[in-house]
């Protein structure tokens, strides 16, 4: 039966060429731009809502959604703020002053270091017991400088200044740079600095 051993070759070859290409399609996806067939090589998070998330692009397409991609898109500066003090505490659900102030302590570490300031609720508390004043503490005052303001620098400025930062140091928009997610942060905790202070 010559033709039937011809047509189970035939499959084998096929399966195999296809086991090959399974294989292939493992190691590199496709970028997912429409139309384009390079390989995925690079990958991007598709934003707010979505972490841990990616698109999976060729490099020229990395670079143009890079370009249009602003994670803190739309966001005020407080939930910029909030969301960056979020984070650093693992997103757990933040306390409020004053109902579960006592809980939190009992509850959490027993001890919360916090020389950045990641707190700000706490800082502001304290801050408005001691309103209104408009002294500048050196660490106000670097803050300032970080924000690359004048002292006198009004709400409304130091709110425009810090969003236009954030926009111009994002790393989603510096493809990745950690220096501009390192002077990212350090803007981050000026604002929380200034904000905890009633600055803003
Ligand atoms: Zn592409």
């Amino acid at each position: 039966m010559n033709r039937q051993s011809k047509w189970f070759d035939n499959i084998s070859a096929k399966s195999a060429k296809a086991g090959r290409r399974r294989a292939a399609a493992d190691d590199v996806q496709p970028c997912q731009h429409p139309g384009c067939d390079a390989p995925g090589t690079h990958k991007a998070p598709k934003g707010r809502g979505r972490e841990g998330e990616f698109y999976t692009f060729c490099i020229d397409h990395v670079r143009e959604y890079n370009k249009s991609y602003n994670y803190f898109n739309g966001m005020a500066p407080e939930d910029v703020v909030a969301y960056q003090r979020d984070s650093q505490t693992g997103h757990r659900p933040t306390w409020k002053l004053g109902q579960n102030a006592g809980k939190r302590r009992k509850k959490g570490t027993a001890h919360i270091d916090d020389p950045f300031d990641v707190f700000p609720e706490e800082a502001a508390a304290s801050a408005s017991a001691r309103r209104p004043r408009r002294t500048v503490l050196a660490s106000h005052r670097h803050a300032f400088e970080t924000l690359d303001l004048d002292e006198a620098a009004e709400r409304q400025e130091i709110r425009a200044r810090f969003k236009a930062l954030v926009k111009r140091h994002h790393p989603d928009v510096n493809g990745g740079d950690r220096s501009s997610e390192h002077r990212l942060r350090e803007i981050i905790q000026a604002y929380n600095t200034l904000k905890s202070a009633g600055f803003c």
